[in-house]
């Protein structure tokens, strides 16, 4: 009796969403011989590096509509994939491979030892558990539709697949590949970034932090309150990587340049504020002004305002002039400042755009227009904020992608190649 060959599923790119969906697929369809190309010699490379070696796996939030806010490109549409295959369902995943996680009080999520290794260990380990064909130092050079096959042309020769699933990242020469296919692409910018500004007021105050500041980017709606950070190039911190997201794409049409207004004091108005002031005058007029700072300010940086503000070192608050009221209120609720370009933030960055989400249907993660090619991963214009969620929206394709072939290939179907 002859065997018919295997069915064949190949997929391209050894990064998160590749391994993940791979080992997906192999667990519940055996008989289907799939196989992971990686254009370099490393694997999991990113996972490597992610979360300053710790990997950021998952967050702890749990329900898809607590999650979909935190994606500038994807948002709602992911709920019903987050629906399928959550951030409690990774963890209970990777528990079940020995993969113990911890939470930390942001909700963040790591693997128990704080090792990227670990989860790389577990994925590699699976995928050779599960006869995943690993090939490094392949790299696809074209693919196209050759009758119910795809056809790839690799750095290792031509290779001919049933299923094929593009995991690839965010690499420029695939989305060319992707675009000359006939995909639609959302042109790529980066996210995740830090605002670089020189001025005055916050030079030499690196590694001073602010528990929750509010800004605006003046021109657009773009407003964000949250922790912030001033660094040797200018401003970071939550509330900053999270304008970069959800800006990402009307701050590289801006080129970079544009003006923020921070209030330093989170939502406090410059009415209440002025109120406080004229308060220490009455109530406290032999009060020194850098003792007191209004808010939570840090000595070095109130002291630093208040030398910008022109006010003297010994000054009493019974001596400050409605003038100075004025502008330390403006410099502390809506003080104006310039961005001229971006720096990355700790190297963490993902890029905004990719192969259109309407291209998609995020049941299965297969192309519309393109029978049994499957997009996975960052190759998709879906990006999120700082957290686990990029990460998150990997394992979530990854699996959908696994349940659809597990309903859907037919393993008496013999693959002719
Ligand atoms: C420094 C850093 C830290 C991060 N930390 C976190 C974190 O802690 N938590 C989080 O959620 N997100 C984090 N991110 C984002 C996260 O790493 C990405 O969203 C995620 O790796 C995307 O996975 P992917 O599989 O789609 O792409 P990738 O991980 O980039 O994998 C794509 C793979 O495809 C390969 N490839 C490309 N072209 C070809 C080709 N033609 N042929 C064959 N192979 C090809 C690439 O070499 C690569 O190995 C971080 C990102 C960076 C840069």
């Amino acid at each position: 009796m002859s065997h018919s060959p295997k069915k064949k599923v190949i997929i391209v790119g050894g990064g998160a969403a590749g391994f993940f969906t791979a080992i997906n697929i192999a667990e519940k369809q055996p008989h289907l011989e799939v196989t992971i190309l990686e254009k370099t010699s490393k694997l999991l490379s990113k996972v490597k590096v992610s979360g300053g070696g710790r990997c950021n796996v998952t967050n702890a939030r749990q329900q898809p509509s607590e999650l979909t806010p935190f994606y500038p490109r994807g948002g709602k549409k992911l709920y019903p994939v987050f629906k399928e295959f959550s951030t409690s369902d990774m963890v209970s995943w990777l528990s079940d491979r020995g993969v113990q996680t911890h939470t930390e009080a942001d909700l963040r999520m790591f693997p128990i030892t704080n090792s990227s290794q670990t989860i790389i260990d577990c994925f590699t380990s699976e995928a050779a558990r599960l006869g995943v064909k690993v090939i490094q130092n392949c790299g696809v050079k074209h693919l196209e539709a050759s009758e119910n096959q795809w056809k790839l042309d690799t750095t290792q020769g031509i290779m001919l697949t049933d299923k094929l699933v593009m995991a690839t990242g965010s690499t420029p020469s695939v989305w060319g590949l992707l675009g000359q296919l006939g995909l639609e692409l959302v042109p790529p910018v980066p996210s995740l970034f830090t605002f670089n500004i020189k001025d005055p007021r916050i030079s030499g105050l690196m590694g001073i932090t602010f528990p929750e500041v509010n800004i605006r980017i003046t021109g657009t709606k773009l407003e964000e309150t949250g922790p912030l950070l001033i660094t040797h190039w200018g401003l970071s911190g939550p509330a900053v990587l999270k304008l970069s997201a959800w800006g990402a794409r009307e701050l590289s049409e801006k080129g970079y340049h544009f003006q923020i207004l921070v209030n330093y004091l989170g939502k406090r108005s410059n009415t209440d504020l002025r109120q406080w002031f004229d308060e220490q005058k009455q109530n406290h007029p032999k009060r020194r002004i850098l003792n007191y700072p209004p808010g939570e300010l840090t000595k070095r940086f109130w002291e630093q305002l208040c030398a910008y503000c022109d006010i003297p070192e010994q000054s009493a608050y019974g001596e400050i002039s409605k003038k100075q009221v004025n502008k330390l209120t403006e410099e502390l609720t809506q003080g104006l400042y310039e961005v001229k370009g971006k720096s990355t933030f700790k190297e963490e960055f993902v890029t905004s755009g990719g192969v259109n989400l309407s291209e998609v249907n995020l049941q299965t993660f297969e192309a519309r227009r393109f029978p049994n090619l499957y997009l996975a991963g960052e190759v998709l214009d879906i990006d999120a904020l700082t957290g686990g969620f990029n990460f998150q929206a990997c394992w979530s394709a990854g699996w959908v992608i696994s349940e659809h072939f597990q309903k859907s290939v037919n393993p008496s179907q013999s693959g002719n190649s």
